[in-house]
């Protein structure tokens, strides 16, 4: 069974979907197979990934509006391993379009049932508001990673997002796990970083709620990557942020092992989807 992760916060800039391009990265890196679904039609994910979504043929869209088969949809990247269901600028009007639909809250999970087990995991990528495409990513997903950022609104973010969670989980998807918190932007230099870290600690500590012990560091490579089109683990491989995402991924590869009672890999690496 391929994990599905949505990668949700409401509040925009948190680091959502520098997380889904290089936790994606180097999960492939470490052999496993990857889908990532950019799910935000500012199409910032299918960007750093080096995809032109002005002449994509078809994408995330046509997928929710059922013009094209997920499996059409998916592109393979020049990293082994490491697929992706892009973004178009046609997403940004899906809020209205899906409206007609009945089921408009569950279209990303009916299109990619009978897909996501060809992939270890698949990473959703969210806007950055409680959109139908947000609905759609928490509805598809087995599991939510919430990257935060270490400033001084982070825990407002936060609450936001546990109570958009909590929704869900009473109506469309009670399957839902939070998988854990990512603090992400993290400033060795700067207290404040720090103290972010302790309030989450504390505002966790009496929940089962999961913290990545894998912090991402503040590291100018990572917002250099993008423009160049390639992750972390290609543009700068000895970077910190290269460092933090690689302990992330590994993070990310234990924990679902042990989900699976320590059984590796299920899927055959390298065969295209
Ligand atoms: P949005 O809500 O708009 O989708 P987001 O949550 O996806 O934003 P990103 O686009 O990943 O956030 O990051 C916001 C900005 O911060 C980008 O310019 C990105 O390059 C930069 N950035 C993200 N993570 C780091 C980091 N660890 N160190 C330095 N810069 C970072
Ligand atoms: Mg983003």
């Amino acid at each position: 069974m391929g994990r599905v992760i949505s990668i949700s916060n409401q509040k925009g800039g948190v680091g959502k979907s520098t997380t889904a391009i290089n936790l994606a990265a180097c999960l492939a890196e470490r052999k496993k197979k990857v889908l990532v679904i950019d799910a935000d039609p500012q199409g910032n994910t299918t960007t750093g990934f080096g995809i032109d979504k002005t002449t994509l043929s078809a994408s995330v869209y046509q997928v929710l509006i059922g013009e094209c088969e997920a499996e059409k949809a998916i592109i393979p990247l020049y990293q082994r391993g490491l697929f992706l269901m892009a973004a178009d600028v046609n997403l940004a009007g899906a809020e209205i379009e899906l409206l007609d639909f009945e089921d408009k809250e569950s279209l990303l999970k009916e299109n990619i049932v009978n897909i996501k087990d060809k992939y270890d995991f698949v990473l959703i990528d969210c806007p950055p508001s409680l959109n139908i495409l947000t609905i759609n990513a928490l509805t598809a997903a087995d599991t939510v990673m919430i990257p935060l950022q270490c400033e001084f609104y982070a825990l407002e973010g936060l609450a936001q997002i546990l109570h958009t969670i909590e929704l869900i989980q009473e109506s469309l998807n009670p399957e839902l796990e939070i998988d854990g918190v990512v603090f992400t932007m993290y400033d060795t230099r700067n207290n404040l970083s720090l103290q972010v870290v302790k309030n989450v600690m504390e505002y966790f500590k009496d929940t089962d709620q999961y913290i990545y012990k894998s912090i991402i560091p503040k590291n100018v490579r990572l917002a250099e990557a993008p423009s160049y089109g390639i992750p972390i683990n290609q543009y700068a491989p000895k970077s910190s942020g290269a460092v933090g995402y690689g302990r992330l991924a590994d993070e990310v590869i234990k924990k679902e092992e042990k989900r699976n009672g320590g059984k590796k890999n299920r899927t055959k690496r390298g065969t295209r989807a």
